[in-house]
């Protein structure tokens, strides 16, 4: 478990938000502020839609911000010419969702995995040829899958490939979207095993974000949970496991499937009712205001500020 408080990535206030139409905005991420601590996984969790995915490509630069900053470091990301952009892809690298379609089908494996060592031109010819094989033994897979093409491979092993693509540049900081989220079952906790063990082999820091909280727990210092644009709990994973507080995540917690089919049929699922507000120009107050059994008056007029209501536990809610 994580020890140190150093922070390595700063997002500050950060809005994402798309036009649609002439006069309206889909608003993907609406003033979301946290820490990533230096070594940590933080894990960013919640239904389709809340806006984790975008949150994770505005951190990365893949998106230009609406609003806010992202400092890496203490330097910020965004408003940088394409030259210093180009040279902070080093230390922030992406691992994408679908194995299938983020690997170019016409490439080899060897090339694909090398596209960031070319762009920097890092090695050439044999040094080349050694980092790939360091990579692909980093990953688990085999020297001779270097000369084979994506569609040889399984799920697992393209999602492999896409980590050392990842890896090969030596990052610091990884965003991980929702990497097991198209693999069977019984191969998303290799992949999340690989990801832990690579954490400690290479001091990795990450962005883990995930619809799965189950999966999420196992690999996470902290979790963030989101909301229709809006970070509504962040903690703690033990903390957030053992005690939620926000309403959205009590729901979500309670919908994870459990092992024990006696324990599972004694346990409270909250069903979520109502409807979910459209992100797009949405209302004041809360945005979970049409599906929470514990709402009251000021939820519909006032939209809660997140605040620290234990230690290391905040919190947007009325109730506290
Ligand atoms: Fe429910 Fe109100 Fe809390 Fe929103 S602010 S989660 S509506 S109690």
């Amino acid at each position: 478990m994580l020890d140190n408080n150093e922070v390595l990535v700063q997002v500050k206030d950060l809005k994402k938000h798309f036009k649609v139409g002439r006069k309206q905005n889909l608003k993907a991420v609406d003033g979301v502020s946290f820490d990533i601590k230096l070594g940590e996984t933080l894990g960013l969790v919640g239904e389709s839609g809340c806006g984790k995915t975008t949150c994770g490509r505005t951190i990365m630069g893949l998106y230009d911000a609406t609003a806010g900053e992202v400092f890496f470091k203490g330097e910020t990301i965004h408003k940088k010419s394409a030259k210093d952009k180009l040279a902070l892809t080093k230390k922030m690298q992406i691992i994408f969702q679908d194995p299938y379609a983020s690997l170019n089908p016409r490439m080899t494996v060897g090339d694909i995995i090398c596209e960031g060592i070319d762009i920097h031109d890092l090695y050439r010819g044999k040094e080349r040829t050694i980092r790939l094989h360091e990579l692909l033994d980093l990953v688990g897979l085999n020297h001779e899958h270097a000369s084979r093409f994506p569609h040889e491979f399984s799920g697992g092993q393209r999602q492999r490939i896409g980590i050392a693509r990842a890896l090969a540049i030596e990052p610091e900081f990884i965003v991980c979207d929702e990497p097991i989220s198209a693999l069977d079952v019984s191969i998303q906790a290799q992949v999340v095993n690989l990801l832990i063990q690579l954490q400690e082999q290479l001091g990795l820091t990450y962005l883990f974000i995930a619809h799965d909280l189950s999966m999420v727990k196992h690999i996470s210092d902290r979790v963030g949970v989101m909301y229709l644009g809006h970070m509504v709990e962040l903690t703690k994973s033990e903390n957030l496991y053992k005690k939620p507080l926000h309403p959205y995540t009590q729901a979500l917690l309670s919908a994870i499937p459990e092992p024990d089919p006696d324990y599972s049929q004694s346990k409270n699922r909250i069903h979520l009712d109502g409807e979910i507000p459209s992100p797009i120009n949405p209302s004041p107050g809360c945005r979970f205001v049409t599906r929470c059994s514990y709402k009251k008056e000021v939820c519909h007029f006032v939209t809660p500020v997140i605040k620290e209501v234990e230690k290391e536990h905040f919190v947007a809610c009325h109730l506290f």
